[in-house]
């Protein structure tokens, strides 16, 4: 039913929960920065986070972590509520953002530097990083360190006022300069940033570190438990020192998971970013992007994704998961749920010339054969078909069980044919149409039909078939790992995409609405694009139907 069949981290709310540490709470938060869409990744915070709170009866709130308002907008803020309450979770009336609490953050701050705890710092931040020191090498104390309280009180309110110019001083933690983790050497707290914020304007000039930030926002929401990834991990001493600093209790606690990394895709905004920003792909929902956007539109459901998300699990080492079993779970997924209709990819025109010329027969057709619940259309099937190109062969190998000179196939739901003839033409020898006869008394479910043959093709009746689009992506990157090079824009599959644009698809399809999936007989699972408004039906394909994940 969920993530959490015994990770590492139910354990630790188990063990909280026996010693009444929370009271019996369990407050979680998903906690994304709106300077881009979310991915793949993010989902599998967010069903951890949104999952815990379901299994426990506790809450999860959303929070925009806006505190760096460089980077950040009100467009991000929309997909990312949209994401999460597409990928099927609810924030109820918990939807905050950090910038919510810049005054009190402020006044924190001032407590901070009144009990001697913080100083405003003049150095550059070259210097700042320079006297920082290296892991092997402790810090130097700034010159700055031992200012007064009152001068301390009097500068940070006059960065505040915009009294100074940007970058000139900072507000530092006084902590210890020769901690053997770096995160602890006077990390800086506020900066001073003449940028608007998309919420605040340009009510301040200087903004919250998000380590800073981060905690309190937690605290002030009463989190009980702060999941994030394991970069943080070095940062969790600072987490704890900041809330131990303001007196907070309880105190909510950071625990880090391992992120997804996903094979043949790159998981960073910042990536992601530059991949649409510089027209790799169209857009955040490119159907190849790793976007929960891009996934939706590909036609991934919110269940695949969430069984997803459940199967890879949590823990704490880092991996590579391969993006085949993300597949995995669409088929899975669609198996059951996807009507399976025929629409012919790269059509060869097939004449049926014993069959009577102005006959149109409706042959019944159940949409999925493994879910009876789901129905039948009728197919028409006339004289003039189309059938796949690559299901002809004019001299094909023994092995070949599909249409041959002299050979016989099924028609899915209809006849058995048998090629006569090839139609080439004269100058470049390209074949151009089939002639075939039928056997009436093969027809699928009749009486007469015993007689069997190895291949059974999808075909179109050519006079009733609706022309489509269909878009087949392949991986968005030829290597497994893309960022294993410094530049991972140079693992761009330059073939991710090939648009067919004269397909036929069974007259069924007509009325199809983006969104709408399917599985295309033989071909993979489909759904509708949105481009479809412009008239002419657009199919992507979410997945081929072959699965190459090894379970
Ligand atoms: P990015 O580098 O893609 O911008 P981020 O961690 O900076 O990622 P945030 O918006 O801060 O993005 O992330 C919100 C939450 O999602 C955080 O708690 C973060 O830990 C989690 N998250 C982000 N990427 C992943 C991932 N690949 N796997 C699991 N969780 C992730
Ligand atoms: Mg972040
Ligand atoms: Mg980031």
């Amino acid at each position: 039913k969920s993530i959490l069949s015994s990770n590492f981290i139910q354990t630790i709310i188990n063990e909280d929960l026996k010693t009444g540490k929370y009271n019996g709470r369990v407050h979680t938060r998903f906690p994304p920065e709106p300077n881009g869409y979310l991915h793949i990744g993010h989902a599998k915070s967010i069903c951890l986070n949104f999952g815990l709170a379901l299994e426990y009866g506790g809450l999860c709130n959303l929070r925009f972590d806006d505190t760096n308002p460089s980077k950040e907008d009100v467009e991000y803020v929309e997909s990312i509520k949209e994401d999460v309450r597409w990928l099927g979770f609810d924030w109820g009336d918990r939807m905050y953002y950090a910038s919510d609490y810049f005054d009190q953050l402020y006044e924190y701050a001032v407590q901070l530097i009144k009990a001697g705890l913080a100083y405003v710092c003049d150095l550059s931040a070259d210097e700042i990083r320079e006297y920082r020191g290296t892991l092997t090498q402790p810090g130097k104390e700034s010159p700055y360190r031992n200012r007064s309280v009152e001068e301390n009180l009097d500068l940070f309110e006059r960065m505040k006022a915009g009294e100074f110019p940007e970058g000139s001083r900072v507000l530092r933690a006084k902590i210890d300069m020769a901690s053997p983790n770096l995160n602890l050497r006077d990390p800086v707290l506020y900066r001073i940033q003449r940028t608007s914020h998309h919420r605040t304007g340009d009510k301040w000039c200087i903004y919250p570190m998000y380590d800073y930030a981060h905690p309190i926002s937690d605290a002030i929401e009463g989190i009980t438990h702060s999941i994030c990834t394991c970069e943080f991990e070095d940062h969790r001493p600072l987490y704890d020192w900041v809330l131990a600093a303001l007196n907070f209790n309880p105190r909510p606690q950071q625990i880090e998971f391992a992120r997804l990394n996903l094979s043949y895709t790159v998981m960073s905004k910042r990536k992601l970013r530059e991949l649409v920003e510089q027209g790799y792909v169209n857009g955040w929902d490119d159907p190849r992007m790793p976007t929960i956007s891009g996934l939706r539109r590909r036609g991934y459901t919110p269940e695949s994704i969430r069984n997803f998300c459940e199967r890879i699990g949590v823990a704490k080492a880092n991996s590579m998961v391969d993006i085949a079993m993300l597949e995995h779970c669409i088929r899975e997924d669609l198996n059951f749920k996807a009507p399976r209709v025929m629409t012919v990819l790269r059509p060869l025109k097939v004449v049926i010339d014993n069959y009577p010329e102005d006959q149109v027969e409706w042959l019944d057709a159940e949409y999925n054969s493994e879910n009876p619940e789901l129905g039948s259309r009728r197919v028409p099937f006339s004289r003039v078909v189309y059938i796949e190109r690559e299901d002809f062969m004019e001299d094909p190998p023994k092995k070949f069980f599909r249409l041959a000179p002299g050979r016989e196939v099924r028609l899915k739901h209809a006849y058995i044919i048998k090629c006569e003839r090839v139609v080439k033409d004269e100058k470049t020898g390209e074949i151009i149409e089939l002639h075939c006869t039928y056997d009436p008394a093969t027809r699928s479910g009749m009486s007469g039909d015993v007689r069997k043959v190895k291949g059974t093709l999808h075909w179109v009746s050519a006079s009733h078939a609706v022309p489509v689009e269909v878009r087949l992506y392949d991986r968005l990157f030829l290597k497994e790992n893309p960022e294993e090079d410094a530049d991972f824009k140079a693992n761009i599959n330059p073939r991710s995409l090939e648009k067919l644009t004269s397909c036929w698809a069974e007259p069924s399809l007509a009325e199809a609405v983006p969104g709408n999936r399917y599985q295309f007989l033989r071909q993979g699972y489909f759904c509708v694009d949105p481009d479809s408004a412009g008239g002419k039906l657009v199919f992507n394909r979410i997945v081929p139907l072959k699965d190459s994940w090894a379970k």
